[in-house]
């Protein structure tokens, strides 16, 4: 067995993925079997690897084990989410977010759930490269900047949204 440090092209994803091959890798990734776990993106390529010696300062974060770094990435690293700990939380206030959880679930009915490949999706719409469709997925700050820069109109969704696969 043999691993891969591996990164995905939609969201940047860094991930591991464990091949019995060098070869082995080349022919999944080919058939799209290699997914992000992040995002389920299939186009993924194989991190520059830094040669393990002489690289003090990087062991720290390179030993640290698979499943910290991906549960980070599946936080919102950008700004993050904003919080508060009012307690208790005042009943028109719960009514309100019900009501705005149900009016994103029926925006949401329709539209199809593209994970990180979301700034990569809607360009392709917006260009004309692919047929306009109701998509949802997510983007980072700069990826929603540049979006904009295009003249692309993209909105954020007012709540979280569970990707398809992390309900299971
Ligand atoms: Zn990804």
């Amino acid at each position: 067995m043999i691993v891969f440090d591996l990164i995905c092209r939609a969201g940047g994803h860094e991930f591991e993925g464990w091949f019995g091959s060098s070869d082995d890798f080349e022919h999944q990734q080919a058939a799209g079997l290699v997914d992000c776990p992040v995002c389920g993106s299939s186009s993924v390529y194989k991190a520059v690897m830094a040669p393990n010696v002489g690289i003090k300062s990087n062991q720290r974060t390179s030993s640290r084990p698979a499943s910290s770094k991906q549960a980070e990435h599946l936080h919102p690293a950008e700004g993050g989410q904003a919080m508060t700990k009012a307690v208790p939380i005042p009943p028109e206030y719960q009514e309100l977010v019900d009501k705005l959880a149900k009016a994103q679930a029926k925006i949401l009915e329709q539209s199809q759930w593209v994970g990180g490949d979301f700034p990569e999706q809607a360009r392709a719409i917006h260009y004309g490269e692919k047929k306009a469709a109701p998509i949802h997925g997510t983007a980072t700050v700069d990826e929603v900047a540049e979006l904009e820069d295009e003249g692309i109109d993209v909105m954020p969704l007012p709540l979280p949204v569970t990707p398809p696969k992390a309900q299971n």
